[in-house]
């Protein structure tokens, strides 16, 4: 019997275990696989930092500026040195192995090769987490139970606190790391909003190599076709000015859903059950950001979890805590700003956006505001909105 079990090691999942550990709980920590890469552009912000300072000795280069596009490549450029802090872009299969071994260091038990199935159940409480294996099939007992096995959780629609997934509620996104000769700004990541609902970036790794991709939001999923959109993304000739030679190294390819509503709040907690990362929603609606996120969702689980094993009380009562957490509930917060603003950018094939960044080109004081919705979470003035509409 392990005090915690939790399905996906993830950075939610790996966070939410190395805190456990490190207050000397037994945790199970069940992966299906660690050669897996997770899709992602993987650009994190440097506030992660505050929660892994071993990583900082990694030496990732610094980004300290991003190019943003609408869907007619209208551009607003930022670079943000010494205002806040930088980001760093990384590789998700060398990343997430990190932050597992962190984990491992602190002393979770982590369980490779195990696809968690369902929820063990003894008189309707929820006591384990069924895998399979490669050799049939494993029950982890456990006081607590987390969810941290991201979009393609089995255990999440299973747990009666939220359903599954409908498709005009995620993303649908496909990414690739490239190499070749190129054009980028190795110190900025750009972003390419879409006339249709939906973005594209470009995220250097080094100076050969970027992470590349696009996807489609919430209804439009529904219209357009998301491999077309991506074909037609990497040939489109404002994309191609980047990238010179013609032909690029695909190093790596896949495609991969991402929650776009923001958080699930009434999914967050139930008797000794908690649900974490992105499978409880925790991305950003407007640019994708989830990493972070995932790890604060991790680490305030992990937090709670610890006051419920203190007090012997894994019922609502306690975990509801999860959710009033202050980085929790201004996780909430801040995402909610961001979905009202969704449909705004993305209305009138994606003009307001360009309305936007033209008043921002012309007023100091609208590209300031631009930007601090953009990075710094501070809603738009209705005045601003007004302008744009008019
Ligand atoms: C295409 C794309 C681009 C993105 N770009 C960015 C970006 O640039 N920056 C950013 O911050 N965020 C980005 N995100 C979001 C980010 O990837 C996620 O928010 C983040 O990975 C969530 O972490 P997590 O631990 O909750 O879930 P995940 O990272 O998905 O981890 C879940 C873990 O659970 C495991 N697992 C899954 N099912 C099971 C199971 N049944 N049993 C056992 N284990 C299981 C998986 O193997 C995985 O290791 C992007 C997402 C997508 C799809």
């Amino acid at each position: 019997m392990f005090d915690v079990v939790i399905s996906g090691a993830g950075p939610a999942g790996s966070r939410c275990a190395q805190v456990l550990a490190e207050q000397g709980y037994e945790v199970a920590l069940l992966e299906r696989d660690v050669n897996w890469r997770k899709p992602c552009g993987g650009a994190v912000s440097s506030r992660i930092f505050k929660y892994y300072p071993q990583l900082r000795k990694l030496g990732y280069h610094p980004i300290t500026g991003v190019t943003i596009y609408s869907g007619d490549y209208h551009k607003l450029q930022y670079s943000w040195k010494n205002v806040r802090d930088y980001s760093i872009n990384v590789d998700r299969l060398e990343f997430d192995n990190i932050l597992r071994n962190f984990a491992v260091d602190a002393g979770a038990h982590l369980f490779n090769k195990n696809l968690s199935l369902d929820f063990i159940t003894k008189n309707k409480k929820k006591i384990g987490i069924k895998t399979k294996t490669p050799s049939g099939t494993k029950d982890y007992l456990g006081q607590i139970l987390i969810v941290a096995d991201g979009m393609s959780s089995k255990l999440a629609p299973k747990s009666e606190l939220r359903g599954k997934w409908q498709i005009d509620e995620i993303g649908l996104c496909k990414c690739a790391i490239m190499k070749g000769e190129n054009n980028l700004d190795k110190n900025a990541i750009s972003l390419f909003f879409r006339a249709y609902k939906g973005y594209g970036w470009i995220f250097p790794l080094d100076e050969k190599s970027f992470n590349i991709g696009c996807g489609t939001w919430l209804d439009e999923n529904l219209k357009t076709n998301l491999n077309q959109a991506y074909s037609e993304f990497l040939n489109d000739p404002h994309i191609k000015q980047f990238f010179p030679k013609s032909k690029y190294e695909e190093i790596w390819s896949a495609a991969y859903p991402i929650p776009a509503l923001g958080v699930r709040e009434k999914c967050l907690y139930g008797d000794n059950v908690l649900i974490i990362g992105d499978a409880a929603g925790f991305v950003s609606p407007i640019s994708g950001e989830g990493i972070h996120p995932s790890v604060v969702s991790g680490n305030s689980a992990a937090e709670i979890a610890t006051e419920a094993l203190k007090q012997g009380d894994f019922s609502t009562q306690i975990l509801k805590k999860y959710k009033q957490y202050p980085n929790i509930k201004k996780i909430i917060r801040n995402f909610k700003m961001k979905v009202s603003m969704v449909e705004f950018l993305f209305e009138n094939q994606g003009l307001n956006l360009s309305k936007m960044f033209e008043l921002a080109d012309a007023e100091d004081s609208i590209r300031e505001e631009v930007i601090n919705m953009f990075l710094f979470n501070t809603p738009p003035s209705k005045e601003l909105l007004l302008r744009i509409k008019s």
